[in-house]
């Protein structure tokens, strides 16, 4: 299916697991931002450097340099296709650098997976134990979840007044969300 997506959630929905079967069930690239900062950051280039500066610190990677990174992945070949795009944008100047890129109407929906902080914490903090992130310290995840209620969640107005809002149950189990994302998905598209 030839469809543009946008997946927002907060950290610890479960938007990486939730991006990858999507995209998976659609034939389409997923294009996760913070998944594309730890791989820099473990090749130790540049970009990787300067993002982990950030990321483990639960700041946002500065705009310029997540839009450009943004531009150029979404210019591959396969992204011509259709794509969802995971953990971008995140705030309202990535909506404005987005919209330039491809036009205001190009996106077909945006996900929002609703989450309640304390069970994202809880998450995260397992999460923490089993993989040992460097972005998962109880400190830094309380502020990313603020910077998520400050710098993200306005987006999801903006989209909702442009019609294209998509809110689907995030606190299920993982097939049970991956269901509801599909089918209200389905829904939506289809109306
Ligand atoms: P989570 O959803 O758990 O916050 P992500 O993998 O989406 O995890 O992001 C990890 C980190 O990468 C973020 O906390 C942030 O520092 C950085 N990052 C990811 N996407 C963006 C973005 N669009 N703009 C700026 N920084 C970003």
């Amino acid at each position: 299916m030839s469809v543009r997506l946008i997946l927002v959630g907060p950290p610890g929905a479960g938007k990486g697991t939730q991006a990858e079967l999507l995209c998976e069930a659609l034939g389409i690239p997923a294009i996760s931002t913070g998944e594309i900062f730890r791989r820099h950051a473990k090749a130790h280039d540049e970009l990787g450097q300067l993002a982990e500066s950030y990321t483990s610190r639960g700041e946002l990677v500065p705009d310029e340099v997540t839009n450009k990174m943004v531009a150029a992945r979404l210019a591959e070949q396969d992204a011509a296709d259709g794509f969802l795009l995971d953990g971008y944008p995140r705030n309202l100047s990535q909506v404005a650098a987005l919209d330039s890129m491809l036009g205001e109407s190009s996106i077909d929906a945006v996900l929002s997976l609703v989450a309640d902080d304390d069970e994202v914490v809880q998450r995260l903090l397992g999460r923490a134990a089993e993989q040992g992130r460097v972005d998962d310290t109880e400190d830094v995840i309380r502020h990313r979840i603020e910077l998520y209620h400050a710098q993200t969640e306005p987006l999801i107005s903006v989209y909702r007044e442009r019609g294209i809002l998509v809110e689907v149950d995030g606190m299920g189990g993982i097939e049970e969300v991956a269901q509801n994302l599909v089918s209200e998905l389905k829904a939506f598209l289809t109306k």
